[in-house]
């Protein structure tokens, strides 16, 4: 079932009287959420990703827009009537009851022509428990389970109404290390197999990167970008894109264009037609994107080396650079040779790793260099 937002808003009502004007915790969301796909929800703390799932679930309602499950607009139905499936941060389990009376509760209350016997509950159970494998589990109390099985439970409970869209605030969030990393892997796996559409928020790149089809990274209420994880990182469509993602992060630059060359500070970094106009910019360089280079044109001061046994992290100054840190990293190839007593370390640049962003608008500004890729 694929999932349509239509010029969706949400505002709330600022309490802290001072400021005043509305919160707009979801700023005008206007895209589709394709049938069977797993959509990760990302970004920082307070832009509306949680919010945009309950609008999804119906526990809150748009202030604008309209929502659509297929063709249905189901804008005006009450959460019951969407079939959709939830599951939350904290499991919400019945402690009195067992896994299995736990799963097969959201099946009790359904009235009329959907009401189920005894025998087609107890089928529904089966079925949901073994898909997330606690089906040895059933006749457990959730104390007598680990943080990872109490969440399969709240899975298996989402799952157990055959629900068209399932929604995932943050599920992983209090699971050790370890088995956030096991239990991602398992929501993804499920999610292939009941090919159900599903919406999974997290504030975690890599829990996005990992597992999503298509990632929807949103600042402040607004959309910034929708698409594959990896051109996400790729190719960001904007500076806040380009920061947010990526491990170690996104190297920042105050830069120049000029005379079809882009500048940090007095080196001529990169070559391109497109590079005329005088216009000061925002260049982004991924770790990656650095080629250790004892002509390279970008002269950067050699602060230290980290060495990674299959990669080295080169550390290094500039004047333009713009990183909390105040200082460049860059990921190398262990096999390139670096003097770490040297003062100076020179670098050229792998063009498609260096991205440029309007200094007003921070909006990427697309070039190509002679040498392509
Ligand atoms: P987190 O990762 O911290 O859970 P989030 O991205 O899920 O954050 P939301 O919870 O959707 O963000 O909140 C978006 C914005 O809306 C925030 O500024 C928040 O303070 C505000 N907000 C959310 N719910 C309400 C509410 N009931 N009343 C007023 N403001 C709200």
């Amino acid at each position: 079932m694929k999932i349509v937002l239509q010029h969706l808003t949400k505002k709330f009502p600022n309490r802290n009287k001072k400021q005043g004007g509305d919160v707009i915790a979801v700023s005008d969301f206007d895209f589709e959420i394709p049938d069977g796909k797993l959509v990760g929800l990302l970004g920082p703390s307070g832009c509306g990703k949680s919010t945009t799932l309950n609008l999804i679930s119906g526990l809150e309602k748009p202030t604008e827009g309209k929502i659509f499950f297929g063709d249905e607009d189901v804008t005006d139905l009450q959460p019951q009537d969407r079939g959709v499936g939830l599951v939350f941060q904290s499991y919400a389990l019945y402690p009195h009851l067992t896994v299995e009376k736990n799963i097969r509760f959201p099946l009790e209350n359904l009235k009329g022509d959907k009401k189920l016997s005894k025998e087609e509950m107890a089928e529904r159970v089966k079925t949901a428990a073994k898909l997330v494998q606690i089906d040895e589990l059933l006749e457990r109390k959730p104390s007598e389970l680990s943080g990872g099985q109490q969440q399969r439970v709240a899975i298996a409970r989402a799952l157990v109404k055959t629900p068209g869209v399932l929604l995932l605030d943050e599920p992983l969030s209090n699971l050790d290390a370890r088995l956030r990393l096991k239990t991602r892997e398992e929501i993804r796996r499920i999610q292939r197999e009941t090919k159900i559409t599903t919406v999974f928020v997290t504030h975690d790149q890599d829990e996005a990167m990992s597992i999503c089809d298509l990632i929807v990274v949103m600042k402040d209420g607004i959309m910034m970008q929708m698409a594959k994880p990896q051109d996400v990182y790729d190719d960001p469509v904007n500076l806040f894109v380009a920061g947010f993602l990526g491990t170690p992060a996104i190297n920042i630059f105050e830069g120049k264009m000029k005379d079809g060359r882009l500048f940090i500070g007095e080196d001529a970094v990169l070559e391109s037609d497109e590079f005329q106009n005088d216009r000061d910019v925002y260049a982004a360089i991924r770790p990656e994107g650095f080629r250790p280079d004892d002509n390279g044109p970008f002269k950067c001061r050699l602060e230290r080396l980290e060495v990674m046994g299959r990669d080295v992290s080169i550390i290094s100054a500039h004047d333009g650079v713009l990183n909390d840190t105040g200082l460049i990293r860059s990921i190398v190839d262990a096999d390139n040779r670096i003097d770490p007593d040297s003062r100076e370390v020179r670098f050229s640049l792998k063009p498609h790793k260096v991205f440029v962003f309007d200094k007003e608008t921070e909006e990427r500004i697309r070039f190509e260099v002679a040498d392509g890729r």
